[in-house]
């Protein structure tokens, strides 16, 4: 509290009028923005202008934001510090973090975080020290005869520095080969000098959208001109853009893009996982000859600050990232495209939990730009608002060229008889060896990582659990380590039960992939595999470099996860077999059947995208569940029809609002004594019922213990409304901490 700057002491007692005083929103969990004072004689800056301000002992920076003031005393009030020379938050944007804040019930400030994950950015760049040959340095380097002062590495220094751009003392001795020491010794003869230069913002290649795309198909062209179209016209518009695996919709929707770098506007491109995107990147810079800027959470922090720098002033054209780039300060925004709208990992689940898709069509939205989700197997919100009319649905139904769609078909798991340990059936087998004896790839999905998903000791029937979750600990035999996939908690195999401390029981139960290429190993002895899981790759780079591998054929055979379903083209892949269909259709998510039908049909995707047709085979114990009957069949829209007739009659979502409220707490009693108390202040408004509280599906998360309730409602009810008096009714003490998650997806 006393940290007030000298500059502003005395001036208390000055009269104050509103443009004294302006709202600032922290980046941090507080219910709305507070107010700050103006200093008398200064302009107060306008919203959207990042300041710096006093927070009890601590200094924060906070954004100016539009509001009604405090009534709190003037002469209470906290001085702005400092007005930040980072260009000001674009208005839109700050509607935007208000709307986001409203729907998902978070404390605005919490949203704002996630527009301020640098905060280098907003400072200058600071100057560099750079050195610069004197004037004596040219005298001495003159002389002659050669002047006995400079030794041959201190004459390479001053002959450098005479003909390259300044920089820095190390710089220049590690490019002239000599010890920093040299170039001190320079310094201290007065022969080379330093001093500061402006920072020098790194280059930004400009995406060229004047190189021609590839000739684009009738069909490819028609949707291509509807988004053009759309581009060109601006305003808010969403454009489904709807097409089977390989039919083109990235080249599709590259002519939007190139539309919208025409008319000068800069393009947020949203993918799943960028990360594993090498393959997208790489088609980006071949079409439009440069890189597009990255920002998902594995670019370093100085990527971080020059990317968020980049977009803020406008050097930046075309973005590609995670879900959070939605949130960067675009002040020339164009055109957003959802990739793979359909996608789980747009979902946030902790902290803010947000819906990216859903949220990048309010920005758009807010910014009345167009928006293009992309998908092959569209999600029911978004096949639902497009028979409604709300979202315009184009269509490419073909796979470019001469490729076909796979032949899908079902090996049922009930008829095979399988030896103990075995996961691959004969049918299974057989067509991998054909696959292999044509020079032909295949690809093993069981989207789970690990050796085994359950280790249990054959003598006492021990089994092993989390100490933090409920959930069992999965055997990774790389690294011989059992590991939770929830908390990350490990521990080393142990060579004993540690319950009946019997030696050599311990046995694996089901498969991962990793004890599935132990199959391949021993059946397929001679073909090339390779395991593709995020946890074998240690990073980005080298899940690119397999994929690459793979698609250059250096590889017969990769295993993979969930990881490898998404984009990857692979010329020579015609086999896609499924270890596990059913694997996503257990528990309790109201979507899991669709998910399961995405998932698969993307994996299945992979298969046979050049010439040579595909075929993909699913193992199932349950081939008359109508996921099967529709990947079988190939009726994708007969299977949509069917769900949304089981989600409206449910009451839904798409159909109706949902959500859910997870409250936990350290210790049993504590949570269910806090989520009784919530379920009894629960509203009893017409259309809207709540469920529970029950054990959320994992009742121990990470050393918490979870309670939750579920919000069912009409949608015309304002359910926002509805949980924002029930909340206010409530209090938690101690350690209980309640989560709101609107839409929510997963059911942990
Ligand atoms: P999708 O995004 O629908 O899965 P892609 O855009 O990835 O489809 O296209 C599949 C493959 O076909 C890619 O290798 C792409 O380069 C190629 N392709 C698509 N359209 C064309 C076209 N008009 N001319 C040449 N190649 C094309
Ligand atoms: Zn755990």
């Amino acid at each position: 509290m006393a940290d007030r700057p000298a500059n502003c002491g005395g001036l208390a007692e000055a009269p104050f009028e509103a443009r004294d005083r302006v709202r600032v929103l922290l980046p941090l969990p507080l219910p709305a923005a507070l107010d700050y004072r103006v200093s008398p004689g200064e302009t107060a800056p306008e919203p959207g202008r990042f300041v710096r301000v006093t927070l009890g002992p601590r200094q924060l920076i906070g954004v100016v934001w539009q509001g009604e003031p405090d009534e709190l005393a003037a002469e209470r009030l906290k001085p702005i510090t400092e007005v930040l020379p980072a260009p000001p938050l674009p208005a839109e944007l700050c509607h935007f973090i208000d709307r986001v804040a409203a729907y998902t019930l978070s404390p605005p400030g919490m949203v704002l975080s996630m527009a301020m994950r640098s905060e280098a950015a907003l400072l200058p760049p600071t100057p560099r020290r750079v050195c610069a040959i004197t004037a004596a340095g040219t005298v001495a380097l003159a002389e002659s005869p050669p002047s006995k002062r400079l030794t041959p590495g201190r004459r390479r220094v001053l002959e450098a520095l005479r003909d390259r751009p300044a920089a820095s003392i190390a710089e220049t001795a590690r490019a002239v080969g000599v010890g920093a020491a040299v170039v001190r010794g320079l310094i201290a003869a007065g022969l080379v000098a330093e001093h500061l230069a402006p920072a020098v913002l790194p280059r930004i290649e400009h995406p060229d959208w004047k190189t021609a795309g590839p000739v684009l198909s009738p069909a490819q062209a028609k949707a291509a001109r509807r988004l053009v179209e759309r581009v060109e016209t601006s305003g808010f518009h969403v454009t489904v853009l709807d097409g089977v695996t390989g039919s083109g919709k990235t080249e599709t929707y590259f002519a939007a893009i190139a539309m919208a770098l025409a008319r000068g506007k800069q393009v947020l491109v949203l993918l799943p996982e960028i990360a594993l995107s090498a393959q997208w990147l790489e088609r980006f810079r071949r079409r439009f000859g440069a890189n597009p800027v990255e920002w998902h959470s594995d670019i370093g922090q100085t990527q971080r600050r020059d990317a968020w720098r980049a977009v803020a002033d406008g050097r930046a054209r075309v973005v590609v990232g995670a879900r959070s780039a939605l949130f960067l300060p675009f002040p020339e925004l164009g055109l957003i495209v959802v990739d793979e709208e359909h996608d789980l990992s747009y979902k946030q689940e902790d902290g803010v939990c947000y819906q990216a898709r859903d949220m990048a069509v309010l920005r758009a939205s807010l910014a009345e730009v167009p928006i293009v989700l992309v998908s092959a197997t569209p999600s029911l919100e978004t096949v639902v608002n497009a028979s409604r009319g709300r979202y315009e649905r184009v269509h490419l139904p073909e796979r470019h060229g001469v490729a076909t769609l796979p032949a899908v078909s079902l090996i049922d798991m009930r008829k095979e008889r399988l030896a103990p340990g075995r996961f691959l059936s004969p049918p299974l087998v057989a067509a991998v060896t054909e696959t292999l004896e044509t020079g032909e790839q295949a690809l093993l999905f069981l989207n789970r990582r690990g050796y085994a998903p359950l280790t249990l000791c054959r003598a006492c029937g021990h089994r092993f659990q989390c100490p933090n979750c409920t959930a069992w600990l999965v055997e990774h035999r790389f690294t011989g380590r059992l590991l939770c996939h929830h908390c990350g908690y490990s521990v080393n195999v142990p060579p004993f039960c540690p319950e009946c401390l019997a030696a050599g029981t311990l046995v694996p139960c089901g498969p991962g992939v990793e004890r599935l290429s132990e199959e391949v190993a021993e059946r397929f002895p001679a073909a090339r595999t390779a395991l593709m899981v995020s946890d074998a790759l240690p990073g980005p780079r080298a899940a690119a470099e397999l994929a690459e591998a793979m698609a250059e054929h250096r590889y017969d055979v990769l295993i993979g996860t969930q990881i490898v379903a998404k984009g990857h083209h692979f010329p020579m892949l015609t086999l896609v077999g499924v270890v596990d269909a059913d694997l996503g259709l257990g528990g309790g998510d109201l979507r899991a059947a669709e998910r399961t039908f995405q998932l698969l049909h993307q994996v299945g995707g992979r298969a046979g995208r050049v010439e040579r047709p595909g075929r993909v085979l699913i193992q199932t114990y349950m081939p008359e569940h109508p996921v099967m009957q529709a990947l079988a069949g190939g009726e994708r829209d007969r299977f949509l029809e069917a769900e949304a007739a089981q989600r409206r009659a449910a009451h839904l979502p798409p159909f109706a609002r949902m959500a859910a409220l997870i409250v936990s707490g350290n210790d049993a009693e504590s949570a269910d004594f806090a989520a009784r108390a919530l379920a009894r202040a629960a509203p009893h408004v017409p259309d809207v019922t709540v469920l529970g509280p029950a054990p959320a599906p994992l009742a121990i998360l990470r050393g918490r213990h979870r309670r939750r309730l579920l919000v069912q409602a009409e949608r015309s009810v304002n359910l926002q409304a509805v949980l924002r008096e029930w909340l206010a009714k409530v209090r938690f003490a101690g350690s209980v901490r309640l989560q709101v998650d609107i839409d929510p997806y997963s059911f942990l």
